[in-house]
């Protein structure tokens, strides 16, 4: 069998779509699944649509996700991408074969000719198609305006019934030639465009599976077609769903972050994107939610690729991401929580107690930034308000707080154990139990009744601490 190879070929337009995302994970999830390759290849033949730095920046949220490509020209030592903006000499050499067969015809009507026929065949609720009128034109006339006259390149799309092509996904798929335009193949700035370019690297990249987003598949005949003018073979064809909004229509920036670097700088978990992403249009045939990149790769499998759109669910991607937070080792989740509590001024220079208050805070959360606001009552001040001061210096309550403050005094260190016996001395020695015994630890240590279990607090709090908060209202 020959190699298997797939590409994630980017338009460089700003930053990485979250749908990018899925379909660069899907082609590296199959690629790493079968043992092929994985290309990166930046479709940057619009000058119009490029934008500065989206290249560099693609390639570090890449880079900051953990997904790596094969293959491209060493640049650097390393292998970059390919740029399609280096390669167009080829195109030109392919358009030459297009145009030599009469499989491809130049044009040379202005925009505004164009943009008339379009309205006029709206208008008349036609397909908007080139009515083409330079097709017509003698030869030898087409021989000398090509020398004198900007013009571009279209392909002549053959007056049959339907083309046909395959899709992993979907079947055979059939689409009427009455509704296929003659697509522009170059243009007037010699540029090829997306389609043309596009099907020239795929076949020369030795690309075996085309794996991409649904939005595609109304351009996959122009392409099956190119392959047959060009006299290819066609790649394996897979249009992935659609992604949509929770409401059903289609994914718009409107709804909510798109851009993965914004979730990246919120300090979403690289495994809990890769995780959510990979279930937008996959499934593992069980009820398995939670996996790793590696684990990913293991169950991964093309026919398990639906075919209805898939929601993204913004509270999903939480839930997952908080799944995630349980999962990473304590000291990650610490390092990417810190920027926050600076932030948030709270002094977290004692380590073991930072540690202690995360590993309290990250059982709570879906996100990061959110373990800074479990963490506050460790660190600042408590307020009471008179209800909790009534709980706090009734009689009973100054009991239990005064037998505490002196026991955790007697030492420097406290396992849970050891307060979890404290807690049934407390209730022989003294005979209060139950809320009237919690309430008021917890209001003392935490600010609040409700809260972590009183051996986590004096862990976060450390001894020393927990004496001055437990005696603060004796
Ligand atoms: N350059 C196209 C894009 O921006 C590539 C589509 C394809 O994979 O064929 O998504």
């Amino acid at each position: 069998m020959s190699e298997i190879k797939v590409r994630f070929a980017p338009s460089p337009t700003g930053y990485l779509h979250v749908g990018g995302l899925r379909t660069a994970l899907f082609n590296y999830l199959y690629a790493k699944k079968v043992g092929g390759k994985f290309v990166l290849r930046i479709e940057d033949t619009d000058q119009k649509r490029k934008v500065k730095g989206a290249v560099e920046n693609l390639i570090s949220t890449f880079k900051q996700i953990g997904i790596s490509f094969d293959e491209g020209p060493a640049q650097g030592g390393k292998n970059g991408p390919y740029f399609q903006s280096q390669r167009l000499e080829i195109y030109q050499k392919h358009i030459h074969k297009l145009l030599d067969d009469g499989n491809a015809y130049p044009c040379f009507c202005s925009p505004e000719r164009l943009e008339k026929i379009r309205t006029e065949k709206m208008a008349k609720k036609e397909t908007p198609k080139y009515d083409r009128y330079c097709l017509t034109l003698d030869k030898s006339v087409v021989e000398q305006r090509m020398k004198l006259e900007p013009f571009i390149v279209r392909m002549k799309i053959p007056d049959g019934d339907e083309i046909v092509f395959f899709d992993a996904v979907r079947g055979r798929v059939a689409i009427p030639s009455a509704e296929i335009d003659d697509q522009i193949l170059i243009k007037t700035d010699g540029f090829p465009t997306y389609h043309f370019a596009n099907v020239v690297d795929d076949f020369l990249m030795g690309i075996s599976h085309v794996i991409r987003g649904e939005e595609w598949l109304p351009s996959t005949p122009k392409h099956a077609l190119l392959y047959q003018f060009l006299g290819w073979k066609l790649p394996k064809f897979v249009h992935l769903p659609l992604l949509l909004n929770p409401d059903k229509s289609k994914l718009s920036k409107r709804q909510g972050d798109v851009a993965v670097e914004d979730y990246l700088k919120n300090s979403y978990l690289p495994e809990a994107l890769l995780n959510f992403v990979a279930l937008l249009g996959w499934n593992p045939g069980d009820n398995q939610e939670v996996f790793s990149l590696d684990e990913l790769v293991k169950k991964f499998s093309l026919k398990r690729v639906q075919k209805a759109g898939a929601v993204f669910d913004v509270e999903k991607l939480k839930w997952m991401n908080g799944q995630w937070i349980r999962a990473e080792k304590l000291e990650k989740i610490a390092e990417l929580g810190k920027p926050y509590f600076l932030d948030a001024n709270l002094d977290i220079s004692d380590k073991r107690q930072f540690l202690a208050a995360v590993e309290n805070a990250r059982k709570r959360v879906d996100t990061i930034p959110e373990m800074v606001e479990h963490s506050l009552p460790f660190y600042r001040d408590l307020d009471f308000s008179d209800d909790d001061l009534e709980i706090l210096r009734n009689e009973s309550s100054q009991k239990v707080l005064k037998f505490w403050a002196e026991k955790i005094a007697e030492k420097s260190d406290w396992n849970e154990s050891e307060i979890k016996t404290l807690i049934k001395e407390t209730i022989e020695k003294t005979g209060i139990k139950g809320k009237d015994m919690f309430f008021p630890l917890r209001l003392s240590l935490f600010g609040n009744t409700q809260g972590p279990d009183i051996p986590t607090l004096i862990e976060i709090l450390g001894p020393k601490k927990a004496v001055e908060r437990l005696k603060i209202q004796l």
